[in-house]
């Protein structure tokens, strides 16, 4: 015998369960399907002003523009993604008022997650997550990332877990790494989604374990993303290195290396502070591919 009044509260829990499974898929589906080809976010994390060319070997008359944007880059892969740097200001720091932080000779008018998260991502959605190197201009938000698997250089670790790292370090914003996930490389390249389409390089010099990361895009084609490889281009024409090399010496063969492999592959060259090169390229949610 079935108690008919019985039916209507469970009809509601159903429809309230309903709509509950129903917002939590919609929430899954905030983060969008995987492409067939691999994507480039660009996101922008503000600018170091007034530095002194003197720093890079160059004088003022040398250098077109002196000034630095700071930039860290998604790359959404069919099979995953990697966080590329993570930019040069906490977003703790942010007011969350609209209103720019300044930290030192750097500045920021936007946090990293919100552009993230337009693109429909968080941190916690990453799959892997690479530094270029330790300086603190591209390690502010690297705790968030401490979930992802880490691809990191033995040389650069070891340098960052040092008990004092001494030079351009802020060890309170990458701490949360040393107990992340790692692939630890020793001088080497890592094939990320065994594709050949995303690979980090080992590119030793401006730091132990400096990094840049070689994308196959299909419509632009190659590019080397090249974290600190340069700052300026000038560098790039006349050869010269900066002041505060970890060492100069390596710092000369890897360009070297990397010159060769982009005239191997036709990849072109973005450097990371390069305000020209990023002013010509869309900014996240817009993409690259
Ligand atoms: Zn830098």
């Amino acid at each position: 015998m079935t108690n008919r009044r019985s039916v209507l509260p469970i009809a509601a829990l159903m429809i309230g369960l309903g709509s509950i499974l129903g917002a939590a898929l919609l929430g899954a589906q905030a983060r969008p399907a995987p492409p067939t080809t691999p994507r480039l976010y660009i996101f922008e994390n503000g600018a170091i002003k007034g530095l002194d060319p003197k720093l890079f070997n160059f004088t003022r008359d040398e250098i077109k523009q002196p000034d630095f944007v700071n930039i860290s880059y998604l790359i959404v892969h069919p099979r995953g993604t990697l966080m590329f740097d993570s930019g040069a200001i906490p977003d703790s720091e942010f007011k969350g008022d609209g209103s720019p932080v300044t930290a030192g000779i750097m500045s920021a008018t936007k946090p990293l997650k919100p552009q993230m998260a337009a693109a429909g991502y968080k941190p916690s959605d990453i799959t892997y997550f690479a530094l270029s190197h330790y300086h603190s201009d591209h390690t502010a938000n690297a705790n968030e990332f401490a979930g992802a698997t880490w691809i990191v250089q033995k040389a650069e670790r070891d340098f960052m877990f040092q008990d004092k790292p001494q030079g351009i370090v802020q060890p309170a914003h990458y701490n949360a790494l040393k107990n992340a996930k790692t692939k630890l490389l020793d001088n080497g390249d890592f094939d990320v989604f065994g594709d050949g389409a995303v690979v980090v390089k080992s590119a030793p010099g401006h730091t132990p374990g400096h990094q840049v990361v070689f994308l196959k895009l299909a419509k632009t084609g190659p590019v080397l993303l090249a974290g600190d490889l340069y700052h300026y281009p000038e560098e790039r024409t006349t050869g010269r290195i900066p002041t505060f090399e970890f060492n100069a010496e390596q710092t000369r063969a890897t360009r070297q290396k990397m010159e060769a492999f982009m005239k191997q592959t036709g990849a072109k060259l973005w450097i990371e502070h390069d305000m020209a090169t990023h002013a010509g390229l869309p900014k996240a949610p817009a993409f690259v591919d």
